[in-house]
């Protein structure tokens, strides 16, 4: 062999070594993180200076928990699971303690997860026992060969599966009671047409480049007859695809799903090459043009946030290797972390 033959050898060799190792930055690339507590009915006047400040302090420590995966170098499905059972253990989000209450005055609780990487995906829907319905999400994905599992089924996997279980009375607060009594005397026939949700969710862009997502719910006062809303429903509520987007979703389920809102938006940034603010704006808009109402936030493959919503306001925070101190914003005029 020539020694330029040896030469072109040696860095072919290096080459294909380059390509299966991934990307040059894959241990140390940027990493992002974006969350909301849901959307809806949020007016200035309504909101106390303590209650505000206890929802900013809420999605911090939201914000700190999956902020400290991800510099760590921690997966993005691990950071997005972390942040939202914070948000669950809050009582100030419809979520785990805090859900809201169905027309019977019970708690069932909706959570789905996706992993960008592997595409892979777990839900649950109507569960009643237990303490963090998105790690019982991600069992279904890791240990079952299913999606989605829902109500008696999805309990019963949860308690084979080990994951923690209370009664369901911990998930009562006495705020969301009295929004039921209040639907119960006002409107009864329709789900609650203000929905002062509360909702979680969370995407996140690790070092590695990849994303994920994670949304949870107690849904909306007043659901009967075992209503399920979008927040469980891969491609309405959550979505994660490498390279595209994670996107999680809060608002009237029922147009979320018909409108597939997720992966909607990561559809408008691979097929439309629309930039991942254009995508969500342009989701929710398709999502108004029917009647719904809501919010979404999402990242696309390099970590860009954005925030989008038809509402008066959006729970919402974003933190990232390029601006490492977490930010929130609630109200819609409030311009959102980028
Ligand atoms: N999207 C949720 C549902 O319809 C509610 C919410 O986001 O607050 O169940």
């Amino acid at each position: 062999m020539t020694l330029s033959k040896i030469r072109v050898a040696s860095l072919s060799v290096l080459a294909v070594a380059a390509l299966l190792a991934g990307p040059a930055s894959a241990a140390d690339g940027p990493w992002s993180l974006a969350i909301h507590g849901g959307a809806g009915v949020i007016k200035r006047g309504d909101l106390t200076p303590e209650k505000e400040a206890a929802y900013r302090a809420g999605l911090d420590a939201a914000m700190a928990a999956g902020a400290k995966v991800l510099k760590a170098g921690g997966s993005s499905l691990d950071a997005v699971e972390a942040t939202v059972r914070v948000l669950e253990d809050n009582p100030l989000f419809n979520a785990g303690k805090g859900a809201v209450f169905t027309a019977e005055g019970k708690n069932e609780l909706d959570a789905s997860i996706m992993d960008g990487k592997t595409l892979k995906a777990g839900a649950v829907a109507g569960v009643t026992r237990t303490k963090n319905p998105i790690s019982l999400a991600r069992a279904v994905m890791e240990q079952s060969p299913h999606v989605l599992l829902a109500r008696d089924g999805a309990d019963q996997f949860s308690k084979e599966k080990g994951l923690e279980q209370v009664d369901p009375s911990y998930f009562r607060t006495e705020e969301r009671w009295k929004q039921l009594e209040t639907w119960r005397k006002n409107h009864q026939a329709a789900l609650d047409p203000t929905h002062l949700f509360g909702t979680v969710g969370a995407v996140a862009l690790d070092q590695a480049g990849h994303v994920a997502a994670a949304t949870s719910t107690g849904g909306m006062t007043g659901k009967r007859w075992g209503r399920i809303g979008d927040s469980p429903i891969i491609g309405a509520g959550t979505y994660a695809r490498d390279g595209v987007c994670a996107v999680s979703a809060t608002g009237s389920g029922e147009y979320f799903i018909r409108e597939t809102a997720a992966r909607q938006v990561c559809d408008r940034i691979a097929w439309k090459g629309q930039g991942v603010q254009q995508a969500g704006d342009d989701t929710i808009k398709s999502i108004g043009a029917i009647g719904g109402d809501g919010g979404l936030i999402a990242i696309d493959g390099q970590g860009r946030a954005a925030f989008s919503m038809n509402d008066l306001g959006m729970y919402r925070g974003a933190v990232s290797s390029a601006h490492p101190v977490a930010r929130t914003a609630i109200f819609a005029d409030e311009p959102s972390p980028q």
